[in-house]
């Protein structure tokens, strides 16, 4: 052998025995297709359009987004994603959109935009419904900018476009609207709260995150894209409806000038000069390119057919678990999302519960303020023939529910937590918590239960703050190294 022959470098596992394990690694996994998950995951039900997903996403795989003169493929596919996403959403000449990495980054670009493009306001605020999506408060803490949230109508749990005028200050940069909200489906008057802004001066951002390539596929949806007046940017998610791979949505701004705040550039070190249009800098053009393969494969038509499959199938689902003894629909749903609620015989908690182990995951959404806790279904075109089944289930569901009586929070747990304090919850007091709910395993570790009936009860009891120092306790419970190597199933 000569100093340069090659030499074999990889020194574990063959790569055939590694795919095996990421193979094996899935199976607790909440399946990702045939339409069994109503929440987190979006199936077209279409084999070819996952294949030329994942096509796409490897064959972009090592490029880099980070300078659009590198790789001009990906700012061509990028301007065709935004063109499109013009279309369906009415944009006016001079139109512009980038491309993020999901809804959470959309929704913080629009409100850092807005924060950059009022310099003259010191202490910024943004004026948001109650039922806007938990991306708009993220952005209010990253970007110190005031959330004043203000209920949504009680009865049709749309924003509240008086309430929100009244809300309005010279500290206002933004007001948004949903299209449709997620908790609860329903479409904003956005044409109202955007009149709001118009009227001040100040932007409109419509979070069609989860709509966007619905609804204007939609009969009898009022206006909410940029044909409103008054609406200044909108986000759509293509890794939602546009059933491309995850880690890709749209961020579209009237014109170039609105959107010049989210743009970064730093000549100021050293290296490269970093121009970036988004959070990220490095960033995989996989999700890009994943995305304009399957909105191209699908096309304007087959996106209509899929969105029309999804709303008939929401329609049928809502009318027929509104017959069902003890539940109740929230609201009547605008598009292709559903929340559901039960009535004191049961409780939601364990429907889900009664759902899993009959193969089906519905997300539960906790009591708010003065909404009941829900069970949210987010349907998508796969689900859609699976509807006759998915009821049958659902009412042995219920059934089950009823017959179990709505779950029951401990009175010594909630003692403990009534005593609680959210903003000092210590590790060791934690650890307490945990061991009294049954959930310490080992070494302190936490040990989910089968059944989350209990422990979801016992979270909606607590207040919000209390609720979410919790969960950040199981987060970083949740969040630490494997067992050293040698000493798991990892390869
Ligand atoms: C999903 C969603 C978001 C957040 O999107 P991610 O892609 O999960 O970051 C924001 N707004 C709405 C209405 C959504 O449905």
């Amino acid at each position: 052998m000569t100093d340069h022959a090659p030499a074999p470098v990889a020194t574990g596992p063959s790569a055939d025995e590694v795919r095996a394990a990421l193979e094996a690694l899935r199976v607790h996994d909440l399946p990702t297709h045939g339409g069994r998950t109503l929440a987190y995951v979006y199936d077209s039900g279409l084999a070819d359009v996952d294949t030329l997903g994942r096509d796409a996403l490897a064959m972009y795989g090592p490029t880099n987004g980070l300078d659009p003169t590198a790789f001009p493929s990906l700012l061509q596919m990028e301007n065709d994603l935004v063109a499109e996403a013009g279309h369906l959403l009415d944009a006016p000449d001079g139109f512009v959109g980038s491309v993020t990495s999901g809804g959470t980054e959309s929704v913080v670009l629009a409100v850092l935009a807005a924060r950059d493009g009022a310099p003259h306001v010191t202490t910024p605020s943004m004026v948001i419904p109650s039922s806007a999506h938990a991306a708009f408060l993220k952005a209010a803490h990253l970007l110190g900018v005031r959330a004043v949230v203000v209920d949504v109508d009680p009865t049709t749990l749309r924003a509240d476009p008086e309430a929100m005028r009244a809300a309005v200050d010279g500290t206002t940069v933004l007001l948004a609207a949903s299209a449709p909200s997620y908790a609860h489906g329903v479409v904003d008057p956005v044409a109202e709260i955007a009149a709001v802004a118009a009227e001040r001066g100040i932007r409109c951002h419509v979070d069609a995150c989860i709509g966007g390539w619905v609804l204007p596929h939609l009969d009898d949806v009022p206006s909410w894209t940029f044909a409103v007046d008054g609406v200044t940017s909108v986000s759509v998610d293509l890794h939602k409806y546009a059933y491309a791979p995850k880690g890709v949505s749209l961020l579209l701004h009237r014109d170039a000038v609105l959107r010049r705040g989210h743009f970064f550039a730093s000549a100021d070190w050293p290296g490269y000069t970093m121009l970036n249009s988004t959070l990220q800098s490095t960033k995989s053009g996989g999700p890009l390119a994943a995305a304009w393969a399957v909105v191209r494969h699908i096309g304007r038509d087959g996106y209509a057919h899929l969105a029309r499959q999804a709303r008939a199938a929401t329609l049928d689902l809502a009318g027929a678990a509104a017959g069902i003894e003890g539940l109740a629909v929230v609201a009547a749903p605008d598009a292709s999302l559903l929340a559901l609620t039960t009535d004191a015989s049961c409780d939601v908690y364990t429907v889900a519960d009664e759902m899993l182990a009959r193969g089906w995951y519905v997300q539960p959404q906790m009591a708010f303020r003065d909404l009941p806790p829900t069970l949210h279904l987010t349907l998508s075109a796969a689900t859609a023939p699976s509807v006759p089944a998915f009821l049958d289930d659902l009412r042995a569901a219920v059934a089950a529910a009823r017959a179990a009586g709505p779950v029951q929070v401990d009175p010594a747990l909630a003692g403990m937590l009534g005593s609680l304090d959210a903003g000092h919850l210590d590790d060791a007091t934690f650890g307490r918590l945990l061991a009294a709910a049954g959930l310490a395993g080992e070494d302190g570790a936490l040990a989910l239960p089968q059944r989350m009936a209990p422990v979801n009860a016992l979270l909606d009891a607590c207040p919000p703050a209390l609720r979410e120092a919790i969960l950040l306790g199981v987060l970083d419970r949740l969040s630490r190294p494997s067992a050293p190597a040698g000493t798991t199933s990892a390869p």
